[in-house]
């Protein structure tokens, strides 16, 4: 009856016993359906970024963008019908951003914006979300732990709410007069509020929560229509559930679910949950009324299993088993699938199959790659490619193993030649990272002492200036190098360029007065893909564009083999920088952690593996410029926060390897070595601990917004080293008057001692262009020299 589930360990009581047990009895097993839920919405040629783009511009009016993204739909549609999708998802598609969609449905129209709203539907919307001349548009956060951005629902306690389904049901008509079963994609309630913050002017300990029963009758509304217009099922994605809730939200949790499913007209409700375990929401949804409920089976969620088998699993409910990684590049395991599914079976009125959360997260089509070695080519797989395997894992758990021998031997094959590739096993990365010891990871000097031998060492004046490293990233830089990617240019042409433009850095840092120079990074086209293209393990695609907000889409390169470093990356430009000056050139690379966050990670080895072989390779970068006569040294981790764990749990273990990865690339220098990291985005209250630990000798942070906020924290954590909290906000083309810089300094006084402050801008400059960059240094370093006088 359960031909997949794997033998059961003698003695404990293993999940399949306890699905054995569980209250499930079926009469007979349903057939398994294929689904997922939401699918890459740009389209094979990013037409919709481009159809978008263009009626911003005014190139592409109303209707012929409304065309182009119904055409899209339907195709994606069509196309996920055709390779055995049985319930094709409605609503994931969106002009920009399905929070935001998802505020208009509920009709949380921030009151700055609705006139523009009123004026007109579609320009109001890209209104809330890139804002006008005159109005700011909502803020953008980052979508879990993914890299994907949503718009920030702004509520308080007058928002009133009210039901506009209209996209929501013409998208289901779309898919059902093309003959399909559809499933409509909601943002569920409690997901919805806990993603929202309290609107401009309102307290801000306002819990948008409380809105909730004003909220419910409104998807109560949303549901109905959608039923009206033919919907069987709606899925209600809950994935704020899978994140530490109190008893209070869980309640929350449950009034909801209690009252959306009380109707008895209303269509059949799958409440989806993604990213990581359910936890202590699982029973509350396993005992509410609803019919179904969709769980993330992969990674560390796969624990959702042993938790489902505890609470008797899911009697009289339908499972949609997300077994197929919705996150990852990389073909599944379909055999290893099969097994969780046919435990699975034991453990719900019926299983369907999908992939753990939507496709949105991975790019379109691994068959479009031209540029990769067919070998590894087998091994990827992206949105087309998951859902070939989530339709023949359907089949199989259907149909037996043997309706899919050929699916399940071509993919034996495939994982077996990734498992055993030079590629995924270098066998000299690994006795390197397996000979790695404390020591390693350690300066070998304390921080005290070490920096008394960098302030012999460097002889910088008191509050010393600097900056985080890029400068304006020119059209002519640019230009420079497409014209050598197209062969326009030679490699020599284009490296005169770039040292050109070094040397207008240098020489403007120089005048300016700044302390500590950098090169600038003109020859960076990202902070990670420039590693990745010098890093031997490190795939880099062509077309694998997923989204990051809105028209932006990014192209993460893979972390495919072990990670290695045939020769040096950064040296050449950073010792052309020090040749041009007699002050200190910092040098510059992006830190392991944020290497892997900004890249699709390998899912064959724990994500602390992989961090410490890219911390080995950027460590030999460290060495070399030490080598070469670089005396200060930044690694950049912006992403250290943004990488926690999703649940508290996780916190510990993570922060253990990532500080590790930071302190295994810049603990081999000698004492006198200064290192510096850097750090973006406002909150680091929970990872103030972790910061001490990377033992840099000096950390730049985003400050200028925040009024100095981080500073106050880390002095009130008794924070030992160096600080340089930003006092230019580079967020904004603006440029700081001199007297709001001077205030912010003497702001970060109060908090840090003269003898540990830097004076530096908030982030890089290459988003920015030379005529704000130009006065707002020289207003920093007037207003630094101004300082001094005072100390
Ligand atoms: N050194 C990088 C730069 O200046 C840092 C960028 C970042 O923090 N995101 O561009
Ligand atoms: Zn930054």
């Amino acid at each position: 009856r359960r031909p997949f589930a794997p033998s059961s360990r003698s003695g404990v009581r293993s999940t399949e016993e306890l699905a054995k047990e569980s209250l499930v009895t079926k009469s007979a097993a349903a057939a398994a359906r294929a689904t997922v839920y939401g699918y890459p919405r740009q389209g094979p040629n990013r037409e919709l970024k481009k159809a978008i783009e263009g009626y911003w511009k005014g190139r592409v009016g109303a209707p012929e963008l409304r065309r182009t993204a119904a055409e899209l739909r339907a195709a994606t549609w069509r196309q996920l019908a055709e390779v055995g999708v049985h319930e094709v998802p409605t609503g994931d598609f969106s002009y920009y951003d399905h929070v935001l969609d998802t505020s208009v449905m509920v009709g949380a129209v921030p009151d700055r914006h609705r006139e523009a709203v009123a004026a007109d539907v579609l320009d109001g919307y890209f209104a809330m979300a890139r804002g006008t001349q005159d109005v700011a548009p909502l803020e953008m956060t980052k979508w879990f732990d993914t890299n994907y951005h949503y718009l920030v629902p702004e509520l308080g306690p007058d928002t009133v709410f009210a039901a506009d389904s209209s996209q929501q049901v013409g998208e289901l008509k779309e898919a059902l007069a093309l003959g399909l079963a559809a499933r409509p994609v909601l943002v569920g309630p409690v997901t919805y509020l806990l993603l929202a913050k309290p609107a401009p002017g309102v307290a801000a300990d306002f819990e948008p929560l409380t809105l909730l029963d004003r909220l419910l009758p409104v998807y109560a509304r949303v549901l109905a229509d959608l039923r009206a217009a033919g919907a069987q099922w709606v899925q209600l994605d809950e994935p704020a559930l899978v994140q530490d809730r109190t008893p209070a939200e869980l309640n929350a949790v449950a009034r909801a679910y209690r009252e959306l499913g009380a109707p008895t007209d209303r269509p059949k409700l799958l409440v989806a949950s993604y990213f990581d375990r359910l936890g202590e929401a699982l029973p509350v949804l396993a005992k509410a009324p609803v019919d179904g409920l969709a769980l993330d089976f992969t990674g560390p969620a796969a624990v959702n299993l042993d938790d489902l088998a505890a609470v008797g699993g899911l009697p009289g409910k339908r499972l949609v088993a997300g077994v197929v990684d919705g996150r990852n590049v990389w073909i599944n395991d379909l055999e290893k699938s099969l097994a969780t599914l046919g435990t699975l079976l034991g453990l719900a009125d019926r299983v369907d199959v999908a992939a753990s959360c939507s496709l949105l997260h991975v790019p379109l089509d691994a068959a479009a790659e031209r540029g990769i070695e067919p070998q590894i080519a087998r091994w990827l797989a992206f949105a087309r490619q998951k859902t070939a395997e989530v339709v023949t894992l359907a089949r199989g758990l259907s149909g037996g193993t043997g309706v899919i021998t050929a699916e399940l031997a071509a993919n034996r094959a495939d994982l077996a030649s990734r498992a055993g590739s030079a590629i995924t096993r270098d066998p000299a990365v690994r006795a390197r990272t397996a000979a790695v010891t404390d020591a390693d990871a350690r300066r070998a000097q304390p921080y005290a002492e070490r920096a008394a031998a960098q302030r012999a060492h460097l002889n910088l004046p008191p509050l010393p200036t600097t900056t985080i490293g890029s400068f304006p990233q020119t059209g002519e830089l640019r230009t420079a190098r497409a014209d050598l990617r197209a062969g326009r240019i030679g490699t020599a042409t284009y490296e005169e360029r770039i040292e050109a433009e070094i040397r207008e850095v240098v020489s403007f840092q120089e005048k300016t007065g700044i302390d500590v120079l950098v090169h600038g990074e003109p020859e960076r086209n990202d902070m990670v893909q420039y590693f990745a293209e010098q890093l031997t393990g490190y795939l880099a695609t062509q077309h694998g564009w997923v989204q990051s907000y809105g028209t932006r889409y990014v192209r993460p390169p893979v972390l495919a083999g072990d990670i290695s470093r045939p020769g040096p990356m950064t040296v050449r430009w950073t010792t052309y920088a020090q040749s041009l000056t007699d002050r200190p050139v910092k040098g510059m690379l992006t830190g392991p952690v944020t290497m892997l966050a900004w890249s699709f990670v390998r899912d064959d080895q724990p994500l602390a593996d992989t961090a410490r072989q890219v911390a080995l390779a950027l460590r030999d970068e460290v060495n070399d410029l030490e080598a070469n006569g670089t005396s200060v040294i930044q690694v950049d981790e912006p992403a250290l926060r943004e990488t926690l764990p999703l649940r508290a749990a996780g916190h510990r273990a993570y922060l253990a390897w990532a500080t590790e990865a930071f302190r295994l690339t810049t603990g081999g220098v000698r004492p006198e070595i200064q290192i510096h990291t850097h750090m973006c985005y406002a909150e680091f209250g929970e990872i103030l601990d972790a910061i001490d630990d990377l033992d840099a000798d000096v950390i730049s942070l985003e400050a200028a917004r925040s009024h100095m906020q981080v500073a106050d924290e880390l002095a009130a954590a008794g924070y030992p080293r160096e600080v340089g909290p930003g006092v230019y906000d580079i967020h904004s083309p603006r440029v700081p008057p001199e007297d709001e810089t001077a205030r912010l300094i003497t702001r970060a006084l109060r908090s840090v001692p003269a003898e540990r402050l830097w004076i530096n801008p908030d982030c890089g400059l290459k988003t920015r262009g030379w005529a704000e960059v130009r006065p707002a240094l020289e207003r920093m370093t007037a207003a630094a020299r101004a300082a001094r006088q005072q100390l």
